[in-house]
């Protein structure tokens, strides 16, 4: 077949992002477990903030996003002049890729790292490289050694998904310093608000020129199906991702849900505390049914199985049982799946299953 009109180098090697699975044939009150949402869904004040959004959809967007900017700063102590705002953290690792990376550069990102720094670094053009961890964890050293002349990006998610584990700052303060002058260290913080104490890299980014951090409102606030996200960081690098994302990428009700999710900190608070309370929980079950996990700094628990028939056939199970978690073969991790902290009686509900499974495995 003669094929004239071809895409950009690049483009056909990216496979298809498959999102966790909604939905089990014939099932119609499927606990939904396999994409890291927030069970209690966002703040009553961002729906509240969205139906009113309803009454001007006439109305195109504010594209400086002038309000959300001011409710993240002042929530985070930030500036807001270097705050930007994308549709979802995936968009923004889009802008970075297409704004520094292109063909004949290099992203680095980790072994098990987040599926989409890969595939919006081929769209840029640009090549990929994975880099071992450390027994699921990001190996700084490891990341050093690939960094070559030709690496403009290094994407590392702290904590990390879908590990959960996490790096210390003392870490990724050594791994700034250490990168050459032409690459940027870009911290994913998307489960960043589920570690007490953690600035996301904030202390890395105001004392350097060479950090970021991307953060979303798709985990902790859960607004996942509104795609919003953010990024701080030095002032030029804000200031080129400004020139190309969509002047309106966010829509009218996006930025009002977000104002409201952002500035609700007791309805964040309490959703944080049943996390790390059910999230202790879950893993001591799984681990007393033979079902051991790193620990998690994040919303969910990646659960270690024998290997990969037996991950295979527990999640068969916990289908047959209506709990959809996430298959890892996709992220090379093929004897572990990944199961979001739900509420308490999701929890309860899932260690019940996989308690069936190995009391029948047996
Ligand atoms: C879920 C997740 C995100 C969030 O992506 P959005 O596009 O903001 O929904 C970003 N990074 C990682 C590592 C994630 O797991």
């Amino acid at each position: 077949m003669t094929q004239i009109l071809r895409p950009q180098p690049g483009i056909l090697d990216i496979e298809l992002y498959k999102g966790g699975a909604s939905h089990i044939a014939g099932q119609s009150n499927a606990l939904k477990l396999s994409s890291n949402e927030n069970p209690f869904g966002p703040s009553p004040a961002a729906v509240e903030a969205f139906r009113r959004a309803s009454h001007d959809l006439h109305r195109y967007p504010s594209s400086d996003h002038a309000a959300l900017r001011e409710a993240i700063a002042e929530t985070h102590g930030l500036d807001p002049a270097r705050l930007i705002c994308a549709a979802g953290s995936g968009d923004v690792i889009n802008l970075m890729c297409q704004a520094y990376a292109g063909p004949g550069d290099e992203v680095i990102h980790t072994e098990h790292g987040f599926a989409l720094y890969r595939i919006y670094a081929l769209a840029a053009g640009a090549t990929p490289v994975s880099v071992p961890e450390h027994e699921r964890m990001t190996d700084i050293e490891a990341i050093l050694a690939a960094v070559t002349g030709k690496t403009r990006l290094v994407f590392i998610a702290n904590p990390n998904n879908p590990t959960g584990t996490m790096v210390g700052t003392d870490a990724l303060a050594s791994l700034a310093d250490r990168l050459p002058e032409q690459c940027m260290l870009v911290l994913d913080g998307a489960y960043a608000e589920y570690v007490d104490g953690y600035d996301a890299g904030l202390a890395l980014i105001e004392a350097r020129q060479n950090v970021m951090m991307i953060r979303t409102f798709s985990k902790l606030y859960g607004l996942g199906g509104l795609r919003i996200g953010w990024s701080y960081g030095p002032q030029e690098v804000i200031d080129v991702l400004n020139r190309i994302r969509g002047p309106f990428n966010l829509s009218s009700a996006a930025l009002a849900a977000a104002e409201a999710a952002v500035r609700d900190r007791d309805y964040a608070g309490k959703c944080l505390a049943s996390n790390t309370q059910w999230r202790h929980w879950l893993a001591e079950a799984l681990a007393a049914l033979g079902v051991p996990s790193d620990t998690s700094m994040a919303n969910f628990i990646l659960a270690r199985f024998t290997d990969e028939a037996e991950a295979e056939a527990c999640n068969a199970f916990l289908k047959s049982e209506g709990i959809i978690v996430r298959q890892m073969g996709g992220y090379n991790l093929p004897h572990c799946l990944r199961i979001t902290v739900g509420d308490e009686a999701a929890c309860r509900r899932v260690a019940h299953a996989v308690g069936l499974f190995k009391g029948q495995a047996k």
